[in-house]
């Protein structure tokens, strides 16, 4: 499995993805709203663009679809329930689904509700495993809710299903946010030394170029995988007087998440 990280350098910061297999030269587009750079790449490298995969339906995710499928013919999969969202849906995406790239390269996917209710992240059967993990997951951080989503639904997906991945599972999000959520982490748990050392070596990086982190390291940067962390639970009391003594994970992942909308 080939993957190329292409950043759109735009104001959403969006990435996009080609995965493709080395031997037959058969490339999956994850979220290709760059359409032009996509093609490009594909072009450069000898792939042929034979399949889309929207994480979700946002605009930012979608907007490339349609040239893109004129100029390869590629079909569109997705949510099974973004069906009436996505225009020129071909395939309906359901937990444990798996897609084939040329001879060499399986994606689960994983039905991952949260930043909206239809999205799906791409897990890679491969020695070392990799994670398409959309607006749900991010570098340092987690994504919103507030355009279809659900924070207790976030939540689960969290707990329930990133949580569990093993830890070299390289995370591959569809933002480049990776700055602004490690000064979150660090204004969380200013003592954090593995986030105040990655802000060091990120900032002002090419998002080009940029810096692929593990589950491993999301455990140790990124404030939603810190819920029982004392010093995020204290600073999240000097926010929430109300909080608990021993508050639950999920109210911990909660009120980070409406802090992090105002923040
Ligand atoms: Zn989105």
């Amino acid at each position: 499995m080939i993957v190329k990280q292409i950043w759109t350098a735009n104001a959403y910061r969006n990435f996009n993805y080609l995965i493709a297999c080395p031997e037959t030269g058969e490339a999956l587009a994850v979220d290709p709203l760059d359409h032009e750079k996509c093609l490009k790449v594909a072009k450069e490298a000898g792939w042929r663009i034979t399949q889309i995969v929207n994480t979700h339906e946002h605009n930012d995710h979608i907007g490339g679809n349609g040239p893109l499928v004129q100029e390869t013919g590629a079909s569109i999969l997705a949510h099974a329930s973004a069906r009436n969202r996505i225009p020129g849906m071909d395939r309906g995406l359901q937990a444990g689904d798996v897609i084939k790239v040329g001879k060499t390269v399986e994606l689960e996917a994983m039905d991952t509700p949260g930043h909206t209710m239809s999205h799906v992240c791409l897990r890679s059967h491969t020695d070392q495993p990799a994670l398409f993990s959309g607006d749900t997951l991010f570098n340092a951080g987690a994504g919103n809710c507030h355009n279809g989503g659900h924070p207790a639904e976030l939540y689960k997906t969290f707990s329930e299903q990133l949580a569990k991945l093993p830890g070299s599972t390289r995370i591959y999000p569809g933002h480049d946010y990776v700055e602004n959520n490690l000064r979150f982490t660090l204004d969380r748990e200013p003592d954090n030394a593995r986030a105040a050392g990655m802000l060091g070596k990120l900032k002002g990086q090419d998002p080009g170029r940029a810096y692929v982190t593990t589950l491993d390291e999301e455990r140790e940067i990124n404030t939603f995988f810190r819920l029982t962390n004392p010093s995020v639970i204290a600073r999240l009391r000097e926010a929430f007087p109300a909080l608990p003594r021993e508050p639950d994970a999920k109210t911990v992942f909660l009120k980070l998440r409406e802090l992090r909308n105002k923040w």
